[in-house]
């Protein structure tokens, strides 16, 4: 059994308690406007230029067996439905400027490389976390990745955006210790307009996962992203923290409002990518503290509320 993994991302203290290794998984079925790893979406492994790093060469436009790629006014052009993700480009390429997203692991040796970080996760009360992309579309993967890491002592996460089938949460559900649950927005148009997607089968999904996790007595945290424009309301806020408050009371220790950022504007253009985003500033710190004072006035545990991530800079 192999899955597809994009990156593997050492020394991160965003993805549950600790410093952690995250996997990243390849593969989405939702299309977030704001989405900061539109690398990930792609279920199949994609080829990226990077413009700064080419020498001009072209041994790549003659190597790629399937005329993908051609020489333009502003570097190599991809021909993306030409394209299999074969990697050859990626790998004559003689200064990396050609890069294969996507890499097939096996379990055993997943689980090894993350295994180096071990000492890290010792000292700090860290593991791995599993996130994406969305490591729920490949299931048994997954479920068989963290419960070799929990054979050997490691502590696993999984991060979900939740849209995915129940089978995949009851597979992989029991071997993680802590579950992180993307809520972006109530209203199932808006959520549609937002990500393409309805929030039907993700409310479904977080209801049976919030009353798995606290039967077994494991930890689950929601987190919101907040971005201009789309989710950073009052009305959204208050919403989502109502469906908390009322659906999976007990469950969730902590609420993390994570504030947009507009680090993955290259990603975009590596992928030959407009990003609706691209033009927006951060937020302002006030915005976040207003909008963590609406969640903690929406009917869950002031406690359990954290907003967290960059912000403008105040002159
Ligand atoms: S092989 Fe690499 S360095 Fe040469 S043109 Fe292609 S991308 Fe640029
Ligand atoms: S990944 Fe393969 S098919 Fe795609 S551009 Fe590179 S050589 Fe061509």
């Amino acid at each position: 059994m192999k899955g597809l993994v994009l990156e593997i991302q050492r020394m991160s203290t965003e993805d549950g308690p600790g410093i952690r290794t995250t996997v990243f998984f390849k593969g989405c079925t939702l299309a977030c406007a704001w989405c900061h790893n539109p690398e990930s979406i792609s279920p199949r492994p994609e080829v990226q230029w990077v413009g700064s790093r080419c020498i001009g060469c072209h041994t790549c436009v003659s190597a790629c067996p399937k005329k993908a790629l051609a020489a333009g006014p502003d570097g190599i052009e991809i021909d993306r439905d030409r394209c299999d993700g074969c990697g050859t480009c990626a790998h004559e390429c003689p200064s990396t400027a050609l890069e294969l997203l996507g890499t097939s692991w096996e379990v055993e040796k997943l689980a090894d490389e993350v295994e180096k970080d071990r000492a890290w996760f010792e000292q700090s009360g860290g593991g791995v976390t599993a996130s994406g992309g969305e490591p729920a579309l490949q299931a048994d993967f997954t479920a068989a990745f963290l419960e070799t890491l929990k054979k050997r002592g490691i502590s696993t996460a999984l991060d979900t955006c939740g849209q995915a089938g129940r089978e995949a949460y009851e597979k992989i559900l029991p071997h993680a210790d802590l579950l992180l649950f993307d809520l972006k927005v109530m209203d199932p148009s808006l959520h549609k307009r937002f990500t393409a997607r309805k929030n039907e089968r993700i409310l479904e999904n977080i209801r049976f996962a919030a009353d798995f996790m606290r039967r077994k007595g494991a930890i689950m945290w929601v987190r919101t992203p907040v971005i201009p424009d789309f989710t950073a309301s009052d009305t959204t806020i208050s919403a989502i923290g109502k469906f908390i408050a009322e659906n999976l009371d007990g469950a969730v220790t902590r609420w993390d409002l994570c504030a947009f950022n507009n680090l993955c504007r290259d990603k975009y253009k590596r992928l030959g990518k407009d990003w609706v985003l691209g033009g927006h500033e951060l937020l302002e710190k006030s915005v976040m503290e207003r909008l963590a004072d609406v969640a903690k006035n929406s009917g869950v545990d002031p406690g359990i509320v954290f907003w967290s991530g960059s912000t403008k800079l105040e002159t």
